[in-house]
């Protein structure tokens, strides 16, 4: 079921495309297996009001950024922050069981070691996109 939802992301992504308004932004690089994206925020009142990202990568990068701009999209910055920690976190450690809700999907990555760059990707992109405003992050 899970591996069904990164496909199904990866096939329809959330969010994908510009944010025209967006008031914070970050890009993302993966050189390892050549995942780009650029995540966009515009947040009013500390609060996410709309998350996008566009670019291209793999099915898993591709269904993270989408899993991801599903689940900050309302959320505040510092819960945007502590969400990155506690996926980050999770995806380096396979006996980390820690619910996640949808984002439980991406836990499957833990068994293919060379593809977690790819799963963690969008997540480095967003904490330099909430903390360091237009700065290029990338996973080497
Ligand atoms: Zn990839």
């Amino acid at each position: 079921m899970y591996r069904e939802l990164v496909l199904e992301h990866a096939r329809a992504p959330r969010n994908f495309g510009e944010l025209s308004d967006a008031t914070h932004e970050a890009v993302g690089h993966n050189p390892l297996c050549g995942d780009r994206f650029r995540i966009q925020l515009r947040l009013a009142d500390d609060r996410l009001e709309a998350s996008r990202f566009d670019g291209h990568g793999c099915a898993i990068s591709t269904a993270s950024a989408s899993l991801m701009t599903e689940a900050v999209t309302g959320i505040d910055s510092l819960q945007a922050r502590e969400l990155v920690d506690t996926v980050l976190e999770t995806l380096a450690d396979a006996d980390d069981d820690r619910p996640l809700g949808t984002l439980d999907a991406l836990k499957g990555v833990r068994a293919f070691p060379t593809r977690i760059k790819c799963a963690t990707l969008p997540w480095h992109t967003l904490r330099s996109a909430l903390t360091d405003n237009n700065k290029t992050v990338t996973t080497e």
